[in-house]
């Protein structure tokens, strides 16, 4: 019977060693439940990495780790610390990462890390070869794979690969300053079926491919060698049901049950009834846009002085690739200008900014996102950006105004939200105060179009049409060799 094979960088479990003991628990982000259906599923198996390097395992420990993922249905991909400092440190966040979201005076191109990416995405390869049989089905994520495809597709031809890119794919001017541009183009030929979040990217690698490797291009179609790749769009859904039913829940809970956070949220709604609270959530990475909209919430309370008192900026910040010296910058600068405008605009019962810079359970998330009036998402850059579509999930009520960066892949969907140009303060401060003004009524008819849309289009969803797709590819290639 064939099978279906996940590649991600990260296993989709936590897998912690602690005084040489292991504790491995399924992880609960977005892409495992998109592919729960499939990685449940009978015979299919997921590769990646458990997060631990080879040096922190001795021989024993290796093997434990192997059991242990084997249970959930799993494979480990070893690597050493070297491989994850230049790697994924290295080459996918500071090259990679930073070009494919057009900051290119961060991006650095190191050959030695380029080289370490390589061997990398070679020793996935090896361990899906290990594990791969002709009519298999393979589908492999993200920027940190994108050699991938070509490395299983010239050793096993009678495959299904299929590749899904899960930030922007970059507009050829700018793609073709990367140095090796042409061997990552190959790379990602090597799958039958490429998918990516808007037609917009999809538009720019098709440009890329057309413009750097002469290829012929067909509509969505690329004559490459004796196949055709295929070329698609996929916006990546939320898993509706379990945001929508956890705020279904949340408005149930009794006094003894609520958070601490859930108490202080509750606390401030009814010292000053009328406030409201201004939500954003994301990690602390330079492509969300964290500065500018600090500064475009001080312009706020500049411009329309009587909104002070009246509102809060609940800014949660997840910490990020913290040893990577561009977050590092970010972050002093993030503290600084939190620091600096609670200074300028706090009076004696309130402060204008609320920041946490942690991660937090999935109940505090809720919290914040049902608690919240208006969520501000400022991204300059963004692949999708699947908070604006859970902030949307939580609104059991219908009520609440997403205020959302037309520079996230989700504002193709969402056109109902108040769409900004993120680097315009006096757009996102005059969004802030359409925010605040709107009639209950009008909320609840955007957000209800929304709402029917990301329920219809759910992660689930999402795995289903790529694999449909993928699938039409074997029967295209199937024809070609009958001809
Ligand atoms: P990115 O993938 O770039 O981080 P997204 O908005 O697409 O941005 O996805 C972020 C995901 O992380 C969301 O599913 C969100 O629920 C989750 N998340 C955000 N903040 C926290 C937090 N503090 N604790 C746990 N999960 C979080």
């Amino acid at each position: 019977m064939n099978k279906t094979i996940i590649v991600s960088n990260r296993l989709p479990l936590q897998v912690k060693l602690e005084n040489n003991k292991l504790d491995i628990k399924p992880s609960v982000g977005g892409l495992a439940t998109g592919m729960k259906s499939v990685h449940a599923d009978g015979n299919g198996i997921w590769i990646g990495w458990s997060g631990i390097t080879d040096e922190e395992l001795t021989p024993e420990l290796s093997k434990d780790v192997q059991t242990a993922v084997s249970k959930e249905k799993c494979v480990s991909v070893p690597l050493n610390q070297q491989d994850v400092e230049d790697f994924y440190f290295g080459f996918s966040n500071k090259a990679l990462w930073p070009l494919f979201h057009y900051f290119l005076e961060y991006a650095e191109f190191d050959k030695n890390q380029w080289e370490s990416y390589k061997e990398v995405n070679q020793k996935f390869a090896d361990v899906v070869l290990a594990n791969v049989e002709d009519g298999d089905t393979v589908w492999v994520h993200d920027y940190q794979l994108l050699l991938l495809p070509k490395l299983i597709k010239d050793k096993k031809p009678n495959t299904s690969i299929g590749f899904f890119l899960h930030i922007p794919y970059p507009s050829y001017e700018i793609f073709r300053v990367f140095p090796w541009r042409e061997e990552l183009l190959h790379g990602m030929l090597g799958a039958d079926l490429l998918g990516f979040h808007t037609y917009d990217y999809e538009r720019h690698f098709l440009s890329s491919v057309k413009r750097l490797l002469k290829l012929e291009v067909r509509f969505n179609e690329i004559s490459y060698s004796d196949r055709i790749v295929k070329v698609d769009s996929f916006p990546m859904g939320i898993d509706y049901q379990k945001f929508h039913n956890a705020a279904l829940k949340h408005a149930q809970h009794t006094q003894v049950e609520k958070t601490e956070l859930h108490r202080r949220l509750e606390d401030h709604m009814q010292s000053s009834p009328d406030a409201k609270i201004i939500l954003s959530i994301d990690r602390l990475d330079y492509t969300k846009g964290i500065p500018n909209r600090i500064k475009a919430f001080e312009y706020f309370l500049d411009k329309y002085p009587q909104y002070r008192e009246k509102v809060r900026l609940v800014m949660l910040a997840v910490p990020s690739r913290s040893n990577v010296d561009t977050y590092q910058k970010l972050k002093r600068e993030t503290d600084e200008l939190v620091g600096r405008i609670n200074g300028k605009f706090a009076t004696v019962s309130w402060t204008p900014i609320w920041y946490f810079y942690r991660s937090m359970p999935f109940d505090n998330l809720i919290d914040l996102y049902t608690s919240a009036d208006v969520a501000l998402i400022t991204p300059l850059r963004d692949g999708m950006n699947l908070v604006a579509k859970e902030y949307i999930a939580t609104r059991v009520n219908n009520d609440g105004v997403l205020i959302l960066s037309e520079m996230a892949g989700a504002s193709i969907e969402m056109s109902e939200a108040i769409l900004i140009n993120p680097t315009s303060y006096e757009e996102i401060a005059d969004a802030i105060k359409k925010a605040i003004e709107m009639p209950v009524e009008e909320q609840k008819s955007r957000n209800h179009i929304l709402q029917k849309r990301l329920a219809r289009y759910s992660v689930e969803k999402w795995a289903e049409e790529f694999f449909k797709s993928l699938d039409a590819t074997k029967t295209i290639r199937e024809a070609i060799v009958a001809k």
